[in-house]
């Protein structure tokens, strides 16, 4: 069965015939529907991965269709069209969100080809109906690589200093190309593979450490740790010996906890995390403020640092609320002693709004998107991206 098969439902069918057209040009098998009736008829014989969804329609809006689809705990991701205002359709794109859909975006009526492309791809990006043997043998054949994002320090003016940079594996896949990590971090996490994963990003990113020692490039590194790694008693020895294999102080390791469950044993995660500190790894907390990453875990455990969730710095400009927000956590996590990170930092606007609240550090496209570690070098060593180095002997 093709794994990527996208229902679109429009009550205008010349879009959904052109929506269609579009997809099955990209590998999609397509269903139309020009009404939610119809649209309803499919769904459950068709179980698509991507929906399309036009906001507007006569006999029942996209909101209520969002909400049923959420009712259904529907697992497809869902774009959204409309002729309405931007503001609007960005809300109903949160709205879907914040009932667990998995929303790819949205797209403004005209809609035009290559915004259209763009975010088809991305659903099909994600739906290349991976499977936990292919992963498994990516991981033995050395498919897998890491890119590495640089985090500027904040209090640094007027030069960027390079704080760190994290480690965010991707899948150098023979047949499509790279794959990001949301298209088998959830295979790895369901098939038990999260583990010879995460000991493979950090030797290569232990690697590269030594590799931009040799270069004069002093960095340390954050390195994503699943929080379903954390039932493991015996994984700050194993971490701690492999930085010693590669001659790494754990300082320069940073292990940012990602969350995609709910804890299960607090006792034993906070015995992990407690080890990790007392060898000397920094710990952070990841998307703070989005899905399981809670209170009682910054209450409970041991982290020196918070990173503020890209969703919310993402609309810092646009949004009053998200400000707010941003603000909050970040007066939260002050007062807790943490040291704060704001992702997902795009424009100089919300790279000064995060200064000015007082956040340490930042990373985001605005610096650089992650990047192979040769590029990353190249572009530390740039006297034009008025950069630093922090600790660095070149
Ligand atoms: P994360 O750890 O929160 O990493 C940040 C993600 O935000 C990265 O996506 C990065 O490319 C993206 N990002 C950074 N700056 C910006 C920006 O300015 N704008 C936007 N729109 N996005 C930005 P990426 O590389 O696709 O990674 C996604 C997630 O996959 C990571 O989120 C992390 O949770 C997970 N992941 C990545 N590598 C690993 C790994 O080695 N192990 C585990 N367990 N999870 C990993
Ligand atoms: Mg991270
Ligand atoms: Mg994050």
């Amino acid at each position: 069965m093709n794994p990527n098969r996208l229902l679109v439902v429009d009550d205008e069918p010349d879009i959904s015939a052109y929506v269609a057209d579009v997809a099955e040009g990209l590998g999609f098998d397509v269903v139309r529907a020009n009404t939610t009736d119809q649209f309803w008829a499919s769904y459950s014989e068709f179980v698509p991965s991507v929906v399309v969804l036009d906001l507007n329609m006569p006999q029942s809006d996209g909101v209520q269709l969002l909400r049923a689809l959420a009712e259904k705990r529907c697992g497809a991701q869902i774009a959204i069209i409309s002729g309405t205002d931007k503001r609007v359709v960005k809300t109903a794109e949160r709205l879907g969100a914040s009932h667990g859909l998995k929303m790819l975006g949205s797209l403004q009526k005209p809609v035009a080809l290559r915004a259209l492309r763009k975010i088809l791809n991305k659903g099909l990006d994600e739906t290349r109906g991976v499977t936990a043997d292919e992963l498994r043998h990516a991981i033995r054949d050395h498919q897998l690589v890491v890119h590495y994002q640089p985090k500027i320090d904040l209090k640094s003016e007027p030069h960027w200093n390079i704080a760190a940079c994290e480690a965010l594996v991707r899948w150098d896949h023979p047949q499509y190309g790279i794959l990001s990590p949301e298209t088998f971090i959830p295979v790895a996490e369901k098939s038990g593979l999260i583990s010879p994963l995460t000991v493979c990003v950090l030797r290569l990113a232990l690697e590269q450490i030594g590799r931009w020692d040799e270069q004069g490039l002093s960095l340390s590194v954050a390195v994503n740790i699943a929080q379903q790694c954390l039932n493991d008693l015996a994984l700050p020895d194993a971490i701690e010996g492999l930085a010693k294999r590669y001659d790494v102080a754990p300082s320069r390791l940073i292990l940012e906890i990602t969350e995609s469950g709910a804890m299960t044993d607090a006792a034993l995660t906070m015995d992990i995390l407690t080890r990790f500190r007392l060898k000397g790894f920094g710990l952070s907390l990841d998307d703070f403020g989005t899905g399981y990453s809670s209170l009682i875990q910054l209450h409970r455990m041991p982290f020196n640092e918070m990173k503020i969730d890209k969703s919310f710095v993402l609309e810092i400009g646009v949004s009053d609320e998200a400000e707010q927000i941003v603000r909050s956590i970040a007066d939260l996590g002050h007062n807790l002693g943490l040291s704060l990170c704001a992702e997902g930092i795009e424009c100089e606007e919300a790279l000064s709004f995060v200064r000015s609240i007082g956040c340490e550090t930042a990373q985001g496209y605005l610096v650089s998107k992650p990047v192979s570690p040769a590029e990353l070098a190249t572009f530390i060593q740039t006297p034009a991206n008025n950069l630093e180095l922090v600790g660095t002997s070149a």
